[in-house]
């Protein structure tokens, strides 16, 4: 076994499925995916399901907060946490950088064409917050505080055929642990990754001083990332909420090559600060404000003044080389590293703790019992493939961009020189878009979706091939979630149970309050909203403009459409006239597939406008099928009255009054026998998958041309890169000639050269800068907006998909409980009749000779079965309502992406 010193006495030996090393965001994130992949399902407190390690005696969340990149919020939205951080934390789109130096501001966005709305955003969360809504998930006894992992080993599986390993960890207070799997997720100075032989983290010759600052009062800084870059320095602020700002200066203060455990703050003078004023606050603050922060701007000044001393901290930046993420041994038998014990990287991309989230997701995802992997170390090896790539890559983005961003050395010099030009010209406007695209990439779900009856597998599959694959935004469990939220923040009543009564409540008060000219009440469940927006909105529109669940179930309640399939439904139900609903139609503000296929018509193919007709169609006619749906349950529902009262007879062993009512059960009529209702599933079930197909090739056909275009347009960023890096080194060249030439001429010439060097580079770059304008700019606006269109095109297709594989999922799942209805209502019918019969046949001499009992068994036999079969109604028109509001909630989608494009 591997000594890591520090072991004691054995005391105990325990036995688990998994031991996590670290309560960091690695190791609970891996705790958490790990129980839900279902690989450690029992408690790890009782011993035997996931235990995870950790030196300290609390969870301790160095470094205040972070930014959290759309990779990080689909890994913690797979983990089921996404939910609990993002109504805390508000979102931010772009990063306003300015160089001190040279007074320039270039303001970039985050998500270029990829920016949305809803949960998956850049946000910045408090790390506390964090670690805590992970570890909250875990059950009691989970997480072992003040357990140091000692010794490391292996040992072979008893009775495990195959070489099947255990991982056998000891710990300092001499604890002995087994486990099927170890995940060493110990941070950069990782004993795992030692024990495993992966290379020692290397100094990226910076650190990063990390504040928070307090405003009790509230601070009133604008929602966005501000840097300032100067000489060799980077510095950024970012509000986390109303009260507190993160902030950060990274600086070139420590030497490259060998980590270094403190930094050594080098001041101008040259003087050097002693290793322990890392550890002290004061002098932190001091060192950020009078020494290395000196140049910032005033505003970055007060807002670090307003530091809280408890977490300010003073980190150098270690990193693994990428290559040595590619070929070092990150996994032994069972065990393996993640987040920082894996790839340590400087924070310049703000992707060390994402890329932690991801490789829970992964690890977990290859080890669950769905995984073809046939043993943890297979599984294991499995993650390890999988996240070798991406972690090299993002790890070597990430000290490119520290190096380039902060100019790459604080003395001046030519390389400086042509590292600023580059960052200046290059980096922010054609570099970092492509960087930032990694932050966009979705890990998945931990488990793959379950297969279903038979074709289901290759369907989820498919799916999971063109990214069209179950959203959870669209999950049903996911749009009772929201109601549950809603319920929880007391806005509204809602139990799962009533949700057609809520539904129609809900739309009804919708409908009289537009009558009346008011704003919407229902705008309570988005108090913001209701204070943002006093006027009437149209439903679709508002739709449109949000996406979170509460909201968008909300609206697509509300739309028009459905308030009139339901005042249809209603009237037809009591009488009143059509001619109503007819006008009720005519007012109609959803818009309407006629409009949309215009919208179309311009930019797209036939097959497509084909496609996306063919979508709507098919939606119009299930909505069609869920209100036939509708009238049958409320039939059914009205049969069952009848029957209670025939029941009721038979109890009161009334015979007379028992053969008076028999006729009833007789003539109980089964609303879901018509076979034209389970053709129609059939029909549309065909018809929905057809589109999908159709879909999903159209999908293909536009991805394919968005891959050539992206090639195209990345050929002609890398010539345009070729292009400046001559004429930067062409104005260098200048420079340098210029400079000897003024040696030559003279001390008088000599005095002159500065002001003829500034020019000449000046003049230079101008050049540069008018080549690049002087591409016609009407190429420039043709290539994005075909790129931008396509882009479009496949978001729309996306949409629709998603839309379509949901919906056909959800009619499956009615068409079932209609099978099943329908089948009770017919096995309850026999029985009535039965009743009936021998009631009609025997006579009172029967009730006297006991001979009654068994119609009474029968009865009582009926009577459970009736009630179980109205359960089962209730729950069929709960689904139904839910199917309905789940078709408009896929149009309002579709339409929303197509009126963007039009
Ligand atoms: C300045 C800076 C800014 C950053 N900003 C961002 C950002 O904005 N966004 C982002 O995503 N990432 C950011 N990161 C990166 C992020 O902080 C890390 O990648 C992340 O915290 C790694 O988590 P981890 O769980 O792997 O390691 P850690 O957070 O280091 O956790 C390791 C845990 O293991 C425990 N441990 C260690 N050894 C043992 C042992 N022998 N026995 C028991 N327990 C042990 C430790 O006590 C600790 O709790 C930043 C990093 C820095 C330095």
């Amino acid at each position: 076994m591997g000594d890591l010193g520090g072991g004691g006495e054995t005391k105990d030996v325990i036995d688990v499925e998994a031991v996590v090393v670290g309560a960091g965001i690695a190791g609970l994130a891996t705790a958490l995916a790990l129980r839900r992949a279902g690989f450690a399902a029992r408690d790890g407190g009782g011993g035997g399901g996931v235990v995870v390690l950790e030196r300290h005696a609390e969870l301790r969340a160095t470094g205040a907060a972070l930014t959290v990149f759309p990779n990080g919020w689909f890994a913690l939205r797979a983990l089921g946490i996404a939910h609990k951080l993002t109504p805390r934390y508000q979102p931010y789109e772009t990063s306003v950088v300015t160089n001190l130096e040279s007074g320039a501001t270039q303001v970039f966005r985050f998500g270029g064409h990829k920016s949305r709305s809803g949960e998956v955003r850049v946000r910045p969360v408090h790390r506390r917050e964090l670690l805590e809504a992970m570890a909250e998930e875990l059950p009691p006894g989970t997480i072992r505080f003040s357990s140091r992992l000692a010794s490391i080993g292996t040992e072979p599986a008893a009775g495990g055929g195959g070489g099947e390993e255990l991982a056998v960890v000891g710990l300092d207070d001499g604890t002995v642990i087994r486990s099927r799997v170890l995940v060493g997720c110990d941070g950069v100075h990782s004993a795992v990754a030692r024990w495993l032989g992966m290379a020692e983290p290397a100094s990226s010759g910076r650190s990063c001083v990390r504040g928070l600052a307090v405003y009790p009062g509230g601070h009133g800084v604008r929602k966005e990332l501000r840097q300032f870059l100067s000489h060799g320095l980077r510095a950024g602020m970012v509000p986390i909420s109303d009260t507190d700002i993160y902030w950060f200066v990274v600086n070139n203060t420590v030497p490259a090559g060998k980590p270094a455990q403190m930094p050594r703050i080098k001041i101008c003078s040259n003087l050097m600060i002693k290793r322990e004023a890392a550890g002290d606050p004061e002098k932190i603050l001091r060192e950020v404000t009078d020494n290395l922060g000196r140049h910032l701007p005033e505003e970055f000044l007060d807002v670090a003044r307003h530091s809280d001393p408890d977490n300010l901290t003073w980190a150098p930046l270690l990193y693994r080389a990428p290559w040595a993420i590619l070929t070092g041994r990150a996994a032994r038998g069972p065990v393996t590293v993640a987040g920082d014990a894996f790839h340590p990287m400087t924070p310049d991309m703000a992707q060390g703790g994402c890329a932690a989230l991801e490789d829970a997701i992964v690890l977990a995802r290859a080890l669950s019992s769905r995984s073809p992997s046939p043993s943890p170390a297979d599984g294991v090896a499995a993650y390890v493939a999988e996240r070798r790539g991406r972690a090299a890559w993002i790890v070597a983005g990430a000290y490119l961009s520290g190096y380039v961003q902060q100019g790459s050395t604080s003395a001046p010099g030519v390389r400086a020189a042509a590292v600023k030009l580059f960052r200046d010209w290059i980096f922010y406007r054609f570099v970092f878009p492509l960087l930032a695209d990694t932050m966009w990439f979705d890990c998945g779900d931990l488990v793959a979706p379950p297969p279903r009856d038979g074709g289901g597998e290759e369907e989820a599959a498919d799916c999971k091939k063109s990214h069209v694959g179950p959203d959870h935004l669209y999950h049903r469990d996911t749009i009772s979630r929201g109601f549950l939220r809603i319920k929880a923040s007391g806005e509204v009543h809602f139990k799962p149970s009533q949700s057609r009564i809520w539904i129609r409540e809900a739309i009804q008060q919708c409908l009289s309050q537009k009558d009346q000219g008011t704003p919407r009440k229902a705008n309570r469940a988005c108090p913001k909203r209701s204070r943002n927006s006093k006027k009437f909105m149209c439903p679709s529109h508002q739709a449109m403009e949000s996406m979170s669940i509460e909201e968008e179930y909300i609206s697509t309640l509300h739309t028009r459409s459905n308030a009139r399939f339901f005042s249809r439904s209603k009237q037809q139900l009591s009488g009143v006239e059509m001619e109503a609903a007819a006008a009720a139609e005519q007012q109609d503000a959803v818009v309407v597939p006629a409009e949309l296929q215009r919208m179309m018509h311009r930019r797209t193919s036939s097959e497509i406008e084909l496609a996306m007709a063919g979508y709507f169609d098919a939606s119009d006619e299930a909505s069609e099928i869920c209100r036939q749906l509708l009238a049958n349950i409320k039939n059914a529902q009205s049969n069952y009255l009848s029957m209670d009262s025939f029941l009721a007879t038979i109890v009161s062993d009334s015979v007379a009054a028992a053969a008076t009512t028999a006729p009833l059960a007789a003539v109980r009529s089964n609303p879901f026998s018509d076979a034209a209702t389970r053709s129609s599933f059939r029909r549309i079930h065909d018809r929905y998958s057809s589109i999908l197909r159709a879909i999903k090739r159209s999908h293909g056909k536009v991805a394919r041309k968005l891959r050539v275009a992206r090639a195209v347009r990345k050929a002609s960023r890398a010539c345009l890169v070729v292009a400046c890096g001559a004429a930067a080194a062409a104005s260098v060249a200048v420079a340098a000639h210029l400079l000897l030439f003024g040696l030559l001429v003279g001390p008088a010439a000599m005095a002159l050269c500065p002001m003829a060097l500034k020019r000449k580079v000046t003049n230079t770059n101008a050049a540069a800068a008018a080549a690049v304008d002087a591409r016609p700019a009407a190429r420039r606006r043709r290539r994005r907006s075909t790129t931008g269109s396509l882009l479009r095109l496949q978001e729309q297709l996306d949409t629709a998909a998603k839309g379509t594989y949901v919906l056909g999922r959800d009619l499956d799942t009615v068409s079932h409980l209609v099978a099943r209805l329908s089948d009770g209502i017919e096995r309850e019918n026999a029985m009535a009749r039965r009743c009936a019969e021998r009631v009609a046949a025997d006579d009172a001499d029967a009730v006297v000779a006991g001979r009654f009992f068994p119609v009474q068994e029968m009865a009582n036999e009926l009577r459970r079965s009736c009630s179980s079969s109205r359960k089962l109604a209730e729950e069929l028109e709960e689904h139904v309502c839910l199917c309905l509001a789940t078709i408009h909630r896929a149009r309002l989608l579709v339409i929303k992406e197509i009126s963007k494009q039009a």
